[in-house]
């Protein structure tokens, strides 16, 4: 295999390391940096060896991005429906609804993705309001939050969901006055009621979905993800495609824990894990357990300390109730599974940092590296307790913006003095917890460029507000980029370069060349022009995956 030679650029090699000038890659692996590499570099031209030199334009060429949280299953399926993302109104959702469905004729299911909760409302969507697009075929659309549908009357007919359905475990039907379901579906318990019935998306079109969205992933310059939400059948989809090569990035499976049927669950996820194990491929592990500990703050489901501004009494969703996210956190813990738990409102933050600390009590020390996804809101008592316990805050930048989403639902419903204390990015990186990033990709954009450009500053896209919304909890470029890339090698246990090419997101000597060129070196940016920084090639293991069109 031909071998590499980077250099007219900056090469980064981490907050407070000294970048370098050259770098040296073969056989897909770093072999050496600066002299060492170009008197390699000219030894091998010199015994006629094939050396590719890389000039890097006075760019920038640094670890390639992970993304420590995302969903790139449902991402590619958006592809799959009516494009209703970008729509800003109901007449809009319900033009782009109707236009499908008369491209796809055929009696099956419409499944769209993802609407806009806050173009109505509370967020509560009308099923008659779809049934003016489609009525013959039931129609299920999933919100940009992924933790609530909005679907026709035909697919409420089809799950059986009317006046007299009891309101479900772990989830809400709201409903007119006179007890009939609206239209909208909140959280799995209800949202289930009606994918169940729908059955799983064919296998070739999950198939589509993952290769569409490794290519998403590769021209953000991004070559590994968390995929937080893995169902049994989601398994034999990444195998399957792992099996015949398919896999244009890497991926670790996050397998869901359902409280409604753990620890049942359990012999199921070893089972996944040995088959991901068995099959020996670079692309793809399985060694993570996804929990849920609430919803969201937007549906007022995240769990919260002190109650909701809009319900005198309520404190939102616990998904496991009393002890039993600590049982099943101890016991997917003592199989050897890295936990990676979903917790939004302060409460479901403190529950799943004492679950993981009454692991590491009974389960004893071990290298187990605990994530917390999202950490919404932390509690002050509970700011230190991330480094303390050795818990990753995975957060995602792009969330700390004043948007229509945080002004129109998430503000009154959580208060300005608490809405201020969101995203504290600043302060958990520095009580010295491990800050790593994700984007939750399809709930939000998956270019880490563009969240990137909000960890720095705290503005939308338009700038606002000036001088950026909670100035206190920006970081620093270097530290943005870090949470980008190493935290989450560190994070995907990807950081010991003795592991050659399973390790990543390091420039040194022994890791494998997962590598990101970009057009400008973002250290010298104002943050408004993050976003828009080229990215020129991706290299997985050596290899450009993605390149730039010049
Ligand atoms: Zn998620």
């Amino acid at each position: 295999m031909t071998a590499i030679h980077f250099s007219g650029g900056t090469i980064w090699r981490g907050a407070g390391n000294a970048p370098a000038r050259s770098l040296l890659v073969s056989d897909g692996v770093i072999v050496a940096l600066d002299e060492e590499a170009d008197a390699a570099a000219e030894a091998l031209r010199r015994a006629e060896g094939a050396v590719e030199p890389v000039d890097l334009a006075d760019g920038f060429l640094m670890p390639s991005f992970g993304d420590g949280h995302a969903h790139p299953l449902f991402g590619g399926l958006e592809a799959e429906g009516p494009a209703v993302s970008t729509c800003t109104t109901v007449a809009g959702i319900q033009e782009a609804v109707a236009r499908y469905a008369q491209e796809h004729p055929g009696d099956g299911w419409i499944f769209g993705a993802s609407y806009d909760p806050a173009i109505v409302e509370e967020g509560l969507f009308d099923a008659r309001w779809l049934d003016e697009a489609v009525r013959d075929r039931p129609v299920v659309l999933r919100a940009h939050d992924y933790h609530t549908v909005w679907v026709n009357s035909r697919a409420l007919e089809l799950a059986g969901i009317d006046a007299a359905t009891p309101e479900p475990v772990l989830g809400e039907i709201p409903r007119r006055p006179d007890g009939t379901p609206l239209g909208t579906l909140r959280e799995w318990g209800a949202v289930d009621l009606v994918l169940d019935a729908a059955g799983p998306r064919p296998r070739e079109q999950r198939m589509r979905a993952l290769e569409r969205a490794g290519a998403y992933y590769l021209e953000r310059g991004v070559t590994w993800v968390q995929d937080a939400w893995v169902e049994p059948g989601d398994v034999d989809t990444y195998l399957a495609a792992a099996e015949r090569g398919l896999l244009p990035v890497r991926f670790n499976l996050a397998l869901y824990a359902d409280p409604r049927r753990f620890p049942a669950q359990l012999p199921a996820m070893r089972d996944a894990r040995r088959r991901v194990e068995e099959l020996g491929s670079p692309m793809l592990t399985a060694h993570t357990v996804k929990f849920f500990a609430d919803g969201v703050i937007e549906s007022g489901t995240g769990a919260l300390l002190e109650p909701y501004c809009s319900g005198m009494h309520d404190h939102g969703m616990s998904v496991w109730p009393g002890s039993a996210l600590e049982d099943a956190v101890r016991a997917v813990d003592a199989a050897g599974f890295q936990v990676h738990i979903h917790a939004i409102g302060d409460a479901a933050v403190r529950q799943a940092l004492d679950a993981i600390e009454r692991a590491i009590e009974v389960n004893g020390p071990r290298d187990r590296r605990p994530v917390i996804a999202h950490a919404q809101l932390v509690d002050d008592a509970d700011l230190r307790r991330f480094a303390e316990l050795g818990v990753i805050a995975c957060m995602q930048p792009l969330w700390a913006q004043l948007d229509p989403l945080m002004t129109v639902l998430t503000v009154p419903r959580l208060g300005q003095e608490r809405a201020d204390r969101q995203y504290r990015l600043r302060s958990i990186d520095e009580t010295g917890a491990l800050l790593s990033f994700g984007s939750d990709w399809p709930v939000s954009s998956g270019a880490p460029l563009d969240g990137l450009a909000i960890a720095v500053s705290r503005r939308t896209a338009d700038g606002v507000p000036d001088g950026g919304w909670t100035p206190h909890e920006i970081v620093p470029v270097p530290v943005a980029l870090d949470a980008y890339s190493t935290a989450v090698a560190h994070q995907a246990f990807a950081d010991d370069a003795s592991h050659g090419r399973e390790s990543w997101g390091r420039i040194e000597p022994g890791a494998s060349a997962d590598l990101v060129h970009l057009a400008r070196d973002p250290r010298d940016l104002p943050a408004a022009e993050l976003a828009a920084v080229g990215i020129i090639a991706t290299y997985l293991a050596g290899e450009a995956r993605y390149r730039a069109t010049p």
